[in-house]
């Protein structure tokens, strides 16, 4: 039902995936259940979010063949550094009770640090052992992609960045062409109603028949972006998957173009960490 992106490995990512942040452990075994049941084959965790355990419970009690699911989970700040990174790395695993995640990304490059190119170590070693498909990173800004670049062996497959229609990171998103590096949006409804109220938006979903976050999480698709949006009501889940029996045309992605503001809503790259 959700198209797959071919990431630089070969490996197969279904556009849209299921984000799970600030989704309790004890709660997110059920959302995942739901999402599964309205279509979604791709999970969005990490560390930080402490319910890597309970998406591990829906993955296995799915009933889906594995091979069919994909599971990407992060690399938590405190756990940069090549040896701390394989331990965090362990621990996600037995956290999920998997055997592999389909990818596996730094969280943030926490540049204060400078540890990030010895991370990517690790996780390049996590890869050729066959314990995740496919790495990446998330929040890289340029420069800390150009380092990755020139002194490590393997291109990011993934670069999971803060994207909506109010900070479209263009700059960013032409890097990540250009280096076969696919992009994929966290927040990618923005601020919601905010959002949502915009002329640009009411108009497009008019024209449609469809919801404003519909408008919104198919203008990703458009710009060839994966999309991870969250939600732990069933109707909205069900809403945020119904996306692929329409297209917007070139004066909708026009106007969205025109929403843009520069605006994170998230913290800066650069100054975290
Ligand atoms: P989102 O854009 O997916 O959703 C924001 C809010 O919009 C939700 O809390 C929900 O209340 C609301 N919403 C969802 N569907 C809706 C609908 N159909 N209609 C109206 N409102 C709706 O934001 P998010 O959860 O912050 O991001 C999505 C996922 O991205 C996260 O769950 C997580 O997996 C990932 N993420 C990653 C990072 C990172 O640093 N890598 C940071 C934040 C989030």
């Amino acid at each position: 039902m959700v198209p797959a992106l071919r990431l630089n490995n070969d490996v197969r990512m279904p556009v849209l995936g299921f984000g799970v942040y600030q989704i309790p452990d004890g709660e997110v075994e059920r959302a995942v259940h739901t999402a599964f049941e309205a279509g979604y084959r791709a999970v969005d965790t990490a560390t930080l979010y402490a319910n890597e355990r309970g998406v591990g419970a829906a993955v296995r009690a799915s009933g889906l063949p594995r091979e069919e699911l994909f599971v990407t989970t992060k690399l938590w700040n405190t756990e940069h550094g090549h040896d701390r990174a394989l331990r965090a790395f362990d621990t996600s695993l037995a956290e999920l009770r998997l055997d592999y995640v389909d990818l596996y990304l730094i969280h943030w490059p926490q540049p204060g640090q400078d540890r990030y190119v010895e991370t990517w170590r690790a996780l390049e070693k996590i890869l050729a052992d066959g314990r995740a498909r496919a790495i990446g990173v998330s929040n890289f800004q340029i420069p800390h992609l150009r380092r990755l670049l020139a002194e490590t062996e393997v291109v990011p497959a993934v670069n999971q960045v803060e994207l909506h229609p109010h900070l479209q990171q263009a700059e960013l998103r032409g890097f990540h062409e250009k280096h076969g590096i696919v992009t994929e949006a966290w927040r990618p409804l923005g601020l919601g109603p905010d959002l949502f109220g915009t002329e640009v938006i009411q108009t497009v979903a008019r024209k449609h028949g469809r919801t404003p976050a519909q408008v919104v999480l198919r203008w990703h698709l458009e710009m060839g972006h994966a999309v991870i949006p969250k939600s732990v009501t069933p109707r909205r889940i069900a809403e945020n998957i119904d996306l692929f029996d329409f297209e917007l045309d070139s004066q909708d992605i026009a106007g969205i173009a025109t929403l843009e503001q520069g605006r994170r809503l998230g913290p800066d790259p650069d100054r975290l960490g």
